[in-house]
């Protein structure tokens, strides 16, 4: 049997870790922070969003097409179920809601019972687990690794294990260098970016914060007349800097790429027909309810407290009424509701982001068994691979299945 060492006490890790023990290895398992699953706890707002409902070919849909080829098989071996029917047996109750999310029944400190029932797993099959340990270099170079540098000291081992996790939310002990060191021996490496984070705009509407635009879809252009680079259905809400909820999260990556490629324009479509069709129901309106206030129209589609900063934006009097609504306004107006300008994003910040895009180039990962090629003893997990999937329980899922492939050995 051997001796395993796997570096990072998150999902992935602590998933590796119970797996390679329950097959019989010894397995050592060192975590930097104070504590376990620091980034688990936190997740979901503090409720652990574990994973997503759905046969495994829905959830591979989520990810991009080479991410998904490459999650596979590693899904497939320990998928959604798998990994709720052992929280299960921990005593961990589950549910899913409506749009497919899977949480730990509400209650206080849900998250934080998702760390104890993995880290009992691994308890209980023998893994050693050290917290504070912060792993400072590796040893060796390709096809072998030689060890692990700790502070002042080394740890061998057969096989090692790193699931150290991205390059967000530092504070959680994921401070990605690790990537850096892989790459300094020559693994492939994609470097970390920003995703699913708030997004800073150049220009922002501090008086604006706190709300929300709804069921409508953010939209993300190269320039102002440029064409579409993406989309995303969802609600927006304004902050202080910028903007964030579930649309601009999903948005930031391609945000942040467009707006490093020199072009890169926001706009919140809150009514998703073309600009032609509300525009002719608008003008149907200005004949029928011609006395309607151009404020009351706007307020159908955008809320109170933008009508009348944004009727000023347009130089239009909030007393105006429908009927004396000229044309140039009017194509203003449906242009507001169609296509509102956010404008150009800030760089979004790689820390503030809820994973990081980025990570171990997968093509130099075996996906039976995330096992570095090139490499006999070195195995990556986690969001330390070039992985990202969306808001939804998917990143964990992905954090479990590889983490549980690189434990079978
Ligand atoms: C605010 C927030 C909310 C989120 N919510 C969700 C959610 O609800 N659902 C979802 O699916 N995903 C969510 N995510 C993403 C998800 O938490 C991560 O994708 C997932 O935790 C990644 O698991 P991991 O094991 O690879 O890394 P992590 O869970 O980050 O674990 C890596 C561990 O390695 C340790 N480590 C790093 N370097 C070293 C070193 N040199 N030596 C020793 N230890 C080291 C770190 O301290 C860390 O504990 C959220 C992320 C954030 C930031």
């Amino acid at each position: 049997m051997a001796k395993v060492v796997v570096v990072g006490g998150g999902a992935a890790g602590l998933v590796a870790a119970w797996r390679a023990a329950s097959l019989g290895h010894g397995v050592t398992l060192l975590e930097a922070n104070g504590r376990l699953g620091v980034k688990l706890r936190i997740s979901g707002g503090g409720k652990c969003n574990i994973t997503h409902d759905g046969p495994p070919k829905l959830l591979l849909e989520a990810f991009s097409r080479p991410q998904a080829r490459f999650l596979k098989p590693a899904l497939l071996a320990f998928d959604n179920e798998a990994v709720l029917t052992l929280l299960h047996r921990e005593g961990v109750e589950t549910y899913a809601r409506d749009n497919g999310r899977v949480f730990p029944l509400d209650r206080p400190g849900s998250a934080t019972a998702v760390v104890a029932a993995f880290e009992t797993l691994a308890r209980g099959v023998g893994v050693d687990l050290r917290t504070g340990v912060r792993v400072t270099g590796l040893l060796g170079q390709a096809p072998h690794l030689g060890g692990l540098v700790l502070d002042g000291t080394r740890i061998s081992g057969d096989v090692f294990i790193l699931a150290t996790g991205g390059a967000s939310y530092p504070e959680t002990g994921t401070r990605g260098e690790v990537l850096g060191w892989l790459k300094s021996l020559g693994v492939p490496t994609r470097p970390w970016c920003p995703a699913l984070a708030p997004i800073p705009l150049l220009r922002p509407r501090p008086a604006w914060e706190g709300v929300s635009l709804r069921a409508g879809e953010l939209r993300l252009h190269a320039g102002v007349e440029g064409r579409r680079l993406t989309a995303f259905a969802g609600d927006l809400v304004f902050t202080k800097t910028g903007i964030s909820g579930p649309s601009a999260l999903e948005v930031s990556q391609a945000a942040e790429q467009a707006r490093r490629d020199g072009a890169a324009w926001l706009v919140y479509a809150a009514v998703m027909e073309p600009p032609e069709t509300v525009d002719a129901s608008l003008q149907g309106e200005q004949q029928t309810n011609p006395r309607l206030l151009v404020a009351t129209w706007l307020q159908r589609h955008l809320p109170e407290r933008l009508v009348e900063p944004l009727l000023q934006d347009i130089g239009l009097e909030r007393s105006l009424m429908l009927k004396d609504l000229p044309k140039a306004a009017r194509k203003a107006l449906v242009a507001l509701v169609t296509a509102l300008p956010l404008g150009e994003p800030h760089p979004v910040p790689l820390a503030r982001g809820e994973v990081a895009a980025g990570g171990v180039d997968l093509r130099a990962v075996d996906p039976k068994t995330m096992a570095l090629r090139g490499w006999d003893n070195l195995r990556v997990c986690g969001e330390l691979l070039d992985i990202d999937g969306p808001v939804g329980g998917y990143n964990l899922q992905a954090a479990f299945s590889t983490g549980y492939a690189a434990g079978s050995i």
